[in-house]
């Protein structure tokens, strides 16, 4: 029986086991791709306080290193269910079943995709799903983005700021988030407005060189530009807890700071939780927190 079972060794993960495995929890990290999880995609990360830049693959070895060092184990098997049973929790792996006084949900999120030609190949050369992390490498320079959801607004307020212009592409007339920030983002002179419209081709040398873009009656239009942000959504990977798990109508596990899911006992981390900034310095907070309150529990438990 172990303590601690980690669902995920991405950065959530991977700190939630540090913490455990220096508070003496016997640990298992369970993970269904490679270690690291969606920080591997980041060329450069210059927003972690300390390293100046690391790039996302030093940076996930590191975090693996420092957990397998500290003695977590760490299992390379895909989670297909949990179980919550009086005395004890289950999770059942492609392979085994395993059994732990405490789980940690850590798998985190994926971005939804566009679904277009040289989408995987260009990332991190010219397309990126996040304006907060590397928003900084395209200073005046031109950038799209595409969505229409708050996250979309969102990172084109931020983009507008440190680009020189900002196309927004979105596929109706009308956005889906807050009136506010549209306000906001109509005050402002470098942001043109692309409605009715979908980006449907990526035009590349070795990075990005411009997309077409193209409108509802089927008009194209070739748009030179340096970075496109796509930020269409996220997809929680919480598809395998939502049998006991209570998820919000996105399927985020609902949970605050204190990462409490609705199960005494079962905890949740990093990107697959509700919460209002999804970096990798929250994330890693994340696992400090629910490792805390995992032991935390434990101790209750046995008094
Ligand atoms: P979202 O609200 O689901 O919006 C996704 C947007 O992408 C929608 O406008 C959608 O178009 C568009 N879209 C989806 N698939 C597409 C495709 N294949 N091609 C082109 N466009 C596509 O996602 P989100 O913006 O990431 O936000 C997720 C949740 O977090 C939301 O509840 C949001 O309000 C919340 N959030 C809140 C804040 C905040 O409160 N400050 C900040 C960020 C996010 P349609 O509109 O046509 O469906």
């Amino acid at each position: 029986m172990y303590d601690i079972i980690v669902i995920g060794a991405g950065p959530a993960g991977l700190t939630a086991a540090i913490y455990a495995r220096r508070a003496s929890k016997k640990v298992l990290v369970l993970e269904a791709k490679t270690y690291g999880g969606q920080i591997v995609n980041t060329l450069d990360i210059e927003n972690y306080p300390v390293e100046r830049h690391i790039s996302g693959f030093d940076f996930a070895t590191k975090l693996y290193n420092q957990a397998k060092d500290l003695g977590a184990e760490i299992v390379f098997e895909k989670v297909i269910d949990i179980k919550n049973n009086d005395e004890f929790k289950e999770v059942i792996t492609n392979k085994q079943t395993y059994k732990a006084k405490t789980i940690i949900l850590a798998t985190g999120a994926d971005n939804r995709k566009l679904g277009i030609d040289n989408e995987d190949k260009l990332l991190g050369k010219g397309i990126s799903y996040c304006a907060t992390c590397d928003g900084a490498f395209y200073k005046n320079k031109i950038v799209a983005v595409v969505g229409g959801g708050n996250t979309a607004l969102e990172e084109a307020l931020y983009l507008s700021d440190i680009a020189s212009t900002v196309y927004l592409i979105h596929r109706r007339d009308e956005f889906r988030g807050s009136d506010r920030t549209v306000k906001d983002l109509k005050k402002k002179n470098n942001i043109e407005f692309i409605y009715n419209s979908n980006v449907t081709k990526l035009n590349a040398n070795e990075t990005l060189e411009s997309i077409e873009v193209t409108n509802k009656v089927g008009q194209t239009n070739n748009l030179e530009i340096d970075g496109l942000f796509i930020a269409v959504g996220r997809i929680p990977e919480n598809q395998n807890f939502a049998k006991i798990i209570e998820l919000d109508e996105h399927g985020y596990v609902k949970a605050g700071e204190d990462c409490h899911t609705n199960i005494p006992g079962i905890f949740v981390a990093g990107d697959n939780r509700i919460k209002s900034l999804r970096q990798l310095v929250t994330a890693t907070s994340d696992g400090a927190v629910a490792a805390t309150e995992a032991v935390k529990y434990i101790r209750e438990s046995e008094k």
